[in-house]
């Protein structure tokens, strides 16, 4: 069978035909599998500008285009790209089914690299298919760009807001996910962690689709507080679970690492190794770590085990169902840590404080947004932006997190590879 039976099989082009495969040799000297294209005779190109078809006018220099590689050969289209003389938009040269714009990739192998960067990192995509790293982050960027132009944004009733911190230093992203139906998907990526970062989305998003958006999820970041309050009109705001917890736990951490400090001065070292201790739910601790728990919980006059205690009793709060009585032990509790004499605490309480209702939403939405959506959301995104520590630039990484969060659809394809 001929390699161009193969094609013509799998991936047939009106108003092409392909020509005899040949072997010749890449820049480097590499073997390459070469198919020339040539165009059917007296069938029109069409203008890259508007897609109208149009008598030919000339041609350009051959050029290829990389197709999925063969037998771990490499594979090129040959091409010369004709000009067109279009009477709307002047000499343009054509448009080829195969690629896009100046991409010296064709659509098929975009398709099949960006499949392969979901389970490989895209280094090792490069490498495994002989391409450069620069080539598979364009062929993601085609897959995610068509992928955000067909997305279908409509039904989503409930967010989470997110600020990401990425890199060294303090750069910032802010994220909004979904959180309602089967799906929780990447929506949104922004630059920074700024009023209009968030703002700029649902602007995007004009205000039919805002008002319908009834719960949106957050951390306690005043700018997004403000937006959200502005933008959706119809959403119970909600301070979700996860990033309370994860305040109060900064605060444990924090009694923790200055005591420690302290004791370490002294000659101590009662505290060493007993951060995830600390940190960890109870029921989450190794058989070795509880014990390390049960041994330190003796030692009531340390400051960390104080802080460890109003942290577990927090946790409680989380167990009630109906919003009056949890508010009724909230306060409670705030009452009694004030009195803690452990400042990150108090800090932690004052917090708690000035932004109770939106706290007290949590129960109102019934506890539907779980830590475990906003929570395992967190995680996901945090995982690509450490992986893609190399990504320096703002757009690669959203491509990445996009390409790996987003559920988008992708381009079709005659045939899977
Ligand atoms: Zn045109």
């Amino acid at each position: 069978m001929l390699v161009t039976t193969i094609l013509n099989s799998i991936e047939k082009r009106k108003g092409f035909v392909y020509g005899k495969a040949r072997m010749g040799l890449d820049s480097e000297g590499n073997k390459r599998i070469e198919i020339p294209i040539i165009p059917r005779r007296n069938s029109k190109a069409s203008c890259s500008n508007c897609g109208l078809a149009c008598r030919s006018y000339d041609r350009l220099p051959e050029r290829c285009f990389e197709y999925v590689p063969l037998w771990g050969i490499a594979v090129v289209l040959v091409y010369a790209m004709r000009r067109v003389m279009c009477p709307e938009c002047g000499v343009k040269v054509e448009r080829v089914p195969w690629a896009s714009g100046k991409s010296p990739i064709t659509s098929s192998l975009a398709i099949f690299l960006a499949d392969w960067a979901k389970v490989l990192s895209w280094q090792e995509v490069a490498r495994r298919f002989g391409v450069n790293w620069r080539q598979v982050f364009e062929s993601v960027r085609h897959v995610v760009t068509y992928g955000l132009s067909h997305r279908d944004l409509s039904g989503v009733t409930a967010i989470g807001v997110d600020e990401i911190q990425c890199g060294h230093g303090h750069r910032y992203l802010t994220v909004v996910y979904q959180l309602c139906g089967g799906t929780r998907r990447l929506l949104y990526v922004g630059k920074d962690r700024e009023a209009v970062s968030l703002s700029a989305f649902f602007d995007e998003m004009g205000a039919p689709w805002c008002a319908g958006v009834r719960h949106a999820c957050s951390d306690m970041w005043k700018a997004y507080l403000k937006v959200i309050r502005e933008r959706l009109p119809n959403a119970v705001h909600i301070l979700d679970r996860f990033h309370i917890v994860k305040l109060l736990n900064e605060a444990v951490d924090k009694v923790r690492r200055e005591e420690d400090c302290a004791l370490r001065k002294k000659g101590l070292d009662l505290l060493k190794g007993l951060k995830y201790v600390f940190l960890k739910r109870p029921e989450n601790l190794t058989p070795g770590q509880q014990e390390a728990l049960m041994g330190i919980m003796g030692q009531r006059w340390l400051r960390s085990v104080r802080a460890y205690l109003w942290k577990e009793k927090f946790q409680l709060f989380w167990e009630y169902t109906s919003p009056f009585w949890a508010q009724r032990y909230l306060r409670r509790w705030c009452k009694g840590a004030m009195r803690s004499r452990l400042a990150p605490i108090k800090k932690f309480v004052k917090t708690i404080r000035s932004h109770e209702d939106l706290i007290m939403n949590w129960f109102k939405a019934k506890k539907l947004y779980s830590s475990g959506a906003v929570e395992g959301m967190n995680r996901k995104i945090n995982l690509v932006t450490r992986k893609a520590y190399g990504y320096k630039s703002h757009e690669v990484l959203k491509i990445a997190l996009f390409h790996t969060l987003g559920h988008l659809p992708e381009p079709e394809m005659t045939h899977r590879f």
